[in-house]
């Protein structure tokens, strides 16, 4: 699994996407390099975490295949331009993050050819840098059947992947997230 035509996997990225802009082409360079550095052979093997949820996540996952319903692809709201990218069958795992750049000298995201060409051909180098890691996934992180599905306690909503709290407290669990800590969203008339 490798990006071989920049060019034709960057129209896709657009496509889904529904505009240009530098975070396709970026995403893509991203996810091309990560591709190469963990060197996946079969779409199964390969997890990605993303670290944002703008326009790079939307070329990364387009990019590499990886789908957040297929639990091939991970978001992770650290609000960072880097993604790691995961070989199950070999057990590696490399972080790719955007390099700071020189406002003065950066490309204007105007959704120009010129701009678009300039992120495609640039050195690695000078636009990402990349580290080994090591990503510890549990078994219920894992693509395929649930491990565990739970009833919650409190609310009675089921509770897939082993997301589930034990007890609180006082009662025993199990208790799902937003019981146990609050929701993101509030009872409403
Ligand atoms: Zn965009
Ligand atoms: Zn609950």
């Amino acid at each position: 699994m490798q990006i071989t035509n920049v060019h034709e996997v960057l129209q896709r990225c657009i496509d889904y996407h529904g505009h240009y802009c530098a975070g396709q082409s970026l995403g893509v360079r991203i996810a091309k390099k990560g591709l190469e550095l963990v060197a996946a052979e079969d779409q199964k093997d390969l997890i990605v975490f993303v670290e944002n949820d703008r326009c790079i996540a939307d070329a990364v996952l387009m990019a590499t295949g990886t789908r957040l319903g297929r639990r091939s692809l991970k978001f992770v709201d650290y609000g960072k331009m880097a993604a790691t990218f995961v070989n199950l069958k070999t057990d590696t795992a490399y972080r790719v993050v955007l390099k700071p750049v020189d406002h003065d000298k950066a490309p204007r995201d105007d959704g120009q050819e010129e701009v678009k060409e300039r992120v495609l051909t640039l050195e690695d180098d000078e636009l990402l840098s990349w580290k080994k890691v090591k990503v510890r996934l549990r078994k219920e992180e894992l693509p395929g059947k649930p491990e565990r599905i739970v009833n919650c306690v409190q609310c009675g909503e089921k509770v897939f992947d082993a997301k589930d709290l034990d007890g609180n407290g006082t009662v025993a669990g199990p208790f799902c997230v937003s019981c146990v800590r609050g929701a993101y969203y509030e009872a409403s008339i």
